[in-house]
């Protein structure tokens, strides 16, 4: 079990060692644009390093939209990713769940996120599903959901990734996520641990330093005794408060 945090991603090995880390996350490309990758000039340096490297995709990315105009960029856009994500030796890519949108047939968006990855199955780069906070018709919100997402698309090279902030925004109980999560899929790939500014089941998306936000501390103490994987965060005020939650996290590990 590793603890991290999402960190800028050209200086990514400095970055992470400020903070005390030894697991990061990065965007490979801007997460607000149709943009493919550029191989990475530093492919070397992170290819030696000892720590699990995880992608974030773009956060336009919607591989389940009704919307061909949504739908195709979102395909090619991950297959770019997980391409230059390969050369680095990424544990995996990070895509949130997406959502068919209003009166969309969900049945159909599942079917759509196997077509994607078995698109992007020749890279050979493990795709990690994230729930997301909020949404009607969203793939990855509810347990519900999940579960008949993982029936269409589990035997993939797919993984769950548990964000602490959405689970509790979008209405699952923190306790109750871990467990749902563990019984789908035995091992969750990566924990996002994020406290939230919101309330339960608030459906927004807004990621507080851990202990200053509406989280119960006893929750997230769960989680870092009972998700048994990577934890990341992705909390805001910059490197230092980063620093302070990664710390926060290793004061609660039980021996
Ligand atoms: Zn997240």
């Amino acid at each position: 079990m590793n603890i991290g945090s999402h960190i800028p991603s050209k200086k990514a090995i400095e970055e992470i060692d400020y903070r005390k880390g030894n697991t990061f996350q990065i965007f490979i490309s801007s997460p607000m644009m149709w943009k493919s990758p550029k191989p990475r000039e530093d492919v070397d340096i992170l290819q030696e390093y000892k720590g699990n490297i995880y992608v974030h995709a773009p956060y336009l990315l919607n591989l389940a939209s009704p919307n061909n105009k949504v739908r195709h960029p979102s395909r090619k856009l991950l297959k770019e990713t997980c391409k230059v994500a390969a050369t680095f030796g990424a544990k995996g890519v990070v895509v949130h769940g997406g959502s068919v949108g209003e009166g969309g047939d969900i049945g159909k968006g599942y079917e759509n996120w196997g077509k994607a990855l078995k698109e992007v199955e020749d890279t050979g780069m493990r795709v990690l599903v994230e729930n997301t906070a909020g949404g009607k018709n969203s793939i990855a919100r509810y347990m519900d959901s999940i579960e008949r997402l993982w029936e269409v698309i589990g035997h993939l090279n797919v993984g769950l990734c548990l964000d602490t902030c959405h689970t509790w925004a979008g209405g699952i109980p923190t306790k109750d996520a871990v467990k749902g999560f563990k019984k789908l899929v035995k091992k969750i790939d990566l924990v996002h641990f994020n406290d939230s500014k919101d309330g339960f089941e608030s459906s927004r998306d807004r990621h507080e330093n851990l202990g200053k936000g509406n989280i119960p501390k006893e929750d997230l103490e769960y989680v870092i005794n009972n998700a048994k994987t990577d934890l990341i965060v992705e909390t805001p005020n910059g490197p230092d408060a980063q620093k302070k939650d990664i710390a926060w996290i290793k004061r609660r590990l039980k021996k």
